[in-house]
This record gives C-alpha cells, structure tokens and sequence, in this order.
C-alpha cells in the first residue's frame, strides 16, 4: 500500500508537495502540509514521486508498507 510522508524533522512548509499532489495533501493555516492519508493508486503514483522529487527539504517520501 502506497502510502506518503513527511519527516518533520526537515519540512519546512513550503507547500510545493499540495499543489503537484492537492488530492492527497491539504494545506494548514500555516502553509505546513496535511496529509489526507489516502492510498496512493498505481495512477497517481507517477505525480507523488513527482512530488517526492521537487521537495526541498527532503522531507517528503513514498512508503510502500
Ligand atoms: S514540499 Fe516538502 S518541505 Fe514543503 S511542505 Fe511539502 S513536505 Fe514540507
């Protein structure tokens, strides 16, 4: 089960993973990351390893448990 995360040891809210991935990641007040903690399906997988990429902060990561 596809699943993503984040190290909050290292996010550092820039918001960029919402706007690539918006149905599996919302945005708090303080542009810090929500995760709707959904299953990543096999069509969305492409644009969460997107996501996972242009992280900054390398705080973002694809968990297959
Ligand atoms: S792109 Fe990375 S650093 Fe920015 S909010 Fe998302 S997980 Fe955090």
């Amino acid at each position: 089960m596809n699943k993503l995360e984040i190290d909050w040891t290292r996010c550092d809210g820039h918001g960029l993973c919402a706007g690539l991935v918006p149905d599996d990641i919302l945005l708090d007040e303080w542009g810090f990351p929500v995760l709707r903690g959904r299953e990543i399906t096999a069509g969305e997988l492409s644009d969460a390893r997107r996501a996972v990429l242009a992280c900054p902060a390398l705080a973002l990561r694809l968990n297959n448990r």
